[in-house]
């Protein structure tokens, strides 16, 4: 007897993938959360389930891992996520060395999550090595570096770092965010782990939220952040993952442009009367310029910050091609105010204003902070 299937059923087998062979230049987004068995039992490119991997984010991993030249990377919902990844992979009891000027949800991670699991936290002027070795404790197991830091642009010798924890067995991290692998790539530095808020310059656009950690070898450290990443579930859907890669291809543009306005910008709020101070590696004046120019290359990045002499409020406010908005990395320039956005205990001076810088012509950014200082109080 012939049998009538069903509209449901029909309804769910008609919107099948159709395409068998076809090779889509651009990744097709795969939303899927599960994956056919094949009849022997296996997984056909062994895709099981979405929280373990899914082709999309399987693209972004091997695509940052390469650029790192690292050996595997691992992606997550949010730099946070990453980086609560790495402490994760710690045990408690052990202690973890972090720049005084460390972004600072960083700290209050530690201060409101991990302290209460056990993990300890440390902090030293990370621009002195002799700082960085008085701190180190028997306990300290992991030294967490961030360069160019977040907002006051301090620079750590990653090499330097590297080699003194190497004397002790310490795992060395840097959170590579505001550098990119176009300009800086601490693996090849010797440091075990580089990180980053993909939101930032890999997504490009400020519409996706994302972390990545790229390891330099295939060890027990990476297997415990793999684990951790699969059980806790903290992934970027493939949509994100899509948007990240998509970013990844206009990276190198973007940063040196962005690099380059930057450097003019910073030359020309150098020279201003009414900036204290301007925040930016690739000025001579910069303490640590050295350094800077030993381990970046094609440009020091598209952020800054300035001190400013009259209110920085106010100036903020005047700009006109600076969007006043907090995040970094995006195709336009942003401006803010980042001691009353850190709150309390924020060791941000406080007429200290942070710029991402964009693509927009520089002339324009120039005159724009020209006529925002012009009779400032
Ligand atoms: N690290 C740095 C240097 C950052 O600037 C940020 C965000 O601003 C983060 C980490 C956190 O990344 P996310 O906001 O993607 O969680």
């Amino acid at each position: 007897m012939q049998h009538n299937i069903h509209f449901s059923t029909r309804a769910l087998k008609s919107v099948r993938p159709a395409l068998k062979n076809a090779h889509p230049v651009s990744a097709p987004i795969y939303l899927s959360t599960t994956y056919e068995r094949a009849e022997d039992g296996s997984y056909y490119d062994g895709l099981i389930y979405s929280r373990n991997d899914n082709p999309n984010r399987h693209i972004l991993e091997k695509s940052v891992a390469q650029l790192e030249n690292g050996a595997l990377a691992y992606a997550f919902g949010s730099g946070m996520a990453a980086i609560h990844a790495v402490f994760q992979a710690l045990e408690s009891g052990d202690e973890v060395l972090l720049p005084e000027d460390v972004y600072y949800n960083v700290r209050l991670l530690f201060q409101s999550v991990f302290e209460r699991w056990g993990l300890k936290m440390q902090t030293a002027d990370f621009t002195s090595i002799s700082a960085i070795e008085a701190a180190i404790h028997p306990e300290t197991k992991l030294i967490w570096m961030e360069t160019p830091s977040n907002p006051q642009l301090q620079i750590t010798d990653i090499r330097a770092v590297v080699e003194l924890a190497e004397t002790k067995g310490i795992l060395t991290a840097v959170d590579n965010t505001w550098a990119t692998p176009v300009l800086q790539r601490p693996l090849d530095l010797g440091a075990d782990i580089s990180m980053h808020s993909s939101t930032k310059y890999f997504g490009g656009h400020s519409d996706v939220l994302s972390g990545l950690l790229v390891l330099k070898s295939e060890n027990e450290l990476a297997e415990r952040i793999h684990r951790i990443q699969k059980l806790s579930g903290g992934v970027p859907s493939p949509f994100d993952c899509w948007l990240v890669a998509r970013g990844i291809q206009t990276l190198h543009l973007r940063v040196k442009a962005q690099s380059a306005t930057a450097m003019k910008l910073s030359t020309f709020l150098h020279h201003h009367p009414q900036i204290e101070q301007v925040n930016y590696p690739g000025l001579p004046s910069h303490p640590q310029h050295d350094i800077a120019k030993r381990q970046m290359q094609g440009g020091f990045g598209g952020m800054l910050s300035v001190l400013t002499k009259g209110d920085a409020m106010n100036i903020s406010n005047r700009l006109q091609h600076f969007t006043s908005a907090t995040s970094l990395g995006g195709v336009e320039s942003l401006v803010e105010h980042r001691r009353s956005v850190e709150g309390e205990g924020s060791a941000t001076p406080e007429n200290l204003l942070r710029l991402s810088i964009g693509l927009e012509a520089v002339e324009d950014l120039i005159a724009d902070w020209e006529q925002a200082l012009m009779n400032i109080e």
